[in-house]
């Protein structure tokens, strides 16, 4: 996510850290590399100076900090005001309507569908709710068709209509069936075009005064750009909605739309999407974009998903097994499926700070699991609870079964080893002395 425009930020401020004092020219040097930094991300160009100029009368306002270095001084000036550019605080949508009417607006291409599928899914998943998904695009029977084709995934019902073409009938009939079978969220999918037309923008604010949903939201490409700011212009002007969704942010997306469409239509992103499976969602929080915009990462994010997916009853059993040494590759197996469930490789690691400069141009195998998950599989039970008995053939065996090398298994093995080891020091108090290590 935004690799290039974190790796130029990180080069002009960085230019800094040789300077023992903030003065006027070295800020000035700095942020005339921000702001180069931005343009090429494709912010717009006032957007841009406004930024500069604001974090120029900050840190000259600042000059008494002597404790900060000036590079670090540099750097919170340029993630706050990011954070104040992006949005502020995160913001959630309206769920108070009974049903609460979700309507969703955006150009054909820019992932409305897809996303109606996600929001759907997230609302009943992590909030509790009964989604009913309605389709409204009358113009292409195959949009129909894929929203029918998400919804099975997901398991929310959908309703259509395919000998009716009015949107505002056909949305009207989806809260009413919502009302009678005990639905609460209603996510409306209407029709889009290529490019912003009269009857599109006529169509969806005629659909909006029918309905007046709670919550209008209008999607967007990220990788679009500076189009993508035009179009939420446009599209702000007619419906006046009430937020914005990002999607394609695990593309090579530059970041201009990221930061911003907030400070040109004033409305505030609320989700991102960040890949085309269901569950690549995620409440946009203006301060966690901004740690990874500036390299620093998303721990709290990454511990989020960790805490998501952690079942206390599965930890209590490991640690049982590990306490009388009988930790086995079932167990690590289905540990491999919690880290799994958390997202994909690629995301999890641009959460760490740092990590994200440390592996660019590297190719990261989003399937890394597969092997070993491979190697395991060839293993009998009894093997997998007890695999001191892996002696060579045993091993030769599990290489050919799972289309590894023997050097791949011994590989498993030590790894798996010295993590059993690791967790046993871990439970008998070498926690603690661990984190004391940690903490310095
Ligand atoms: P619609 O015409 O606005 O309904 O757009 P669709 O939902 O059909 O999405 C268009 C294409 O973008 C599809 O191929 C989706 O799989 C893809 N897509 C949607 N959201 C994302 C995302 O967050 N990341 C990626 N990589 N692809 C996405």
């Amino acid at each position: 996510m935004f690799d290039n425009l974190s790796e130029k930020l990180d080069k002009a401020l960085h230019v800094l850290k040789g300077h023992g004092q903030i003065t006027e020219i070295n800020v000035a040097e700095t942020l005339k590399e921000v702001r180069r930094a931005l343009l090429d991300a494709d912010v717009n160009f006032k957007t841009a100076k406004e930024f500069t100029n604001n974090v120029k009368e900050k840190a000259l306002g600042q000059n008494v900090l002597t404790t900060l270095q000036p590079g670090q001084l540099m750097v919170k000036l340029v993630k706050d005001e990011l954070v104040e550019l992006m949005g502020g605080d995160a913001e959630g949508i309206d769920l108070s309507g009974d049903p609460s009417v979700i309507l969703m607006s955006g150009l054909q291409g820019s992932g409305k569908t897809t996303f109606s599928g996600k929001l759907a899914n997230y609302l009943k998943t992590k909030k509790d709710k009964k989604p009913l998904l309605v389709a409204c695009d009358v113009y292409r029977p195959a949009a129909i068709d894929q929203l029918h084709i998400v919804g099975d995934k997901i398991g929310v019902e959908v309703y259509s209509d395919r000998e009716n073409n009015d949107p505002v009938a056909i949305s009207k009939a989806g809260v009413a069936h919502a009302k009678s079978q005990g639905l609460n969220v209603v996510i409306i999918d209407t029709a889009g075009r290529l490019a912003v037309d009269k009857q599109m923008m006529d169509e969806i604010a005629n659909i909006h005064r029918a309905i007046q949903p709670q919550e209008t939201l209008f999607v967007v490409d990220a990788m679009t750009g500076q189009d993508a700011v035009n179009t939420a212009k446009t599209f702000n002007e007619t419906l006046d909605f009430d937020g914005v969704i990002l999607t394609k942010l695990d593309g090579d997306t530059r970041g201009g739309a990221a930061i911003s469409i907030k400070s040109v239509v004033n409305k505030p992103i609320k989700f991102i999407g960040t890949g085309e499976k269901m569950d690549a969602i995620d409440v946009f929080h203006p301060d966690r974009m901004a740690d990874r915009i500036l390299g620093m990462g998303d721990v709290v994010s990454l511990v989020e998903r960790a805490q998501e997916q952690f079942d206390e009853e599965e930890a209590r059993k490991i640690q049982k097994k590990i306490a009388k040494n009988k930790f086995g590759f079932d167990d690590f197996l289905s540990q491999i499926q919690q880290i799994k469930k958390m997202g994909s490789i690629k995301d999890l690691m641009g959460m760490i700070p740092g990590a994200g400069k440390a592996l660019k141009g590297l190719d990261v195998d989003d399937d890394a699991f597969k092997h070993i998950e491979a190697i395991i599989h060839s293993m009998t039970p009894d093997e997998r609870s007890n695999p001191n008995k892996l002696d060579s053939s045993r091993k030769k065996r599990i290489a050919k079964g799972s289309g590894r090398t023997i050097q791949d298994v011994n590989q498993l093995l030590k790894q798996f080893d010295q993590m059993s080891k690791m967790m046993k020091m871990m439970q008998g108090g070498g926690g603690k002395k661990m984190m004391q290590m940690m903490q310095g």
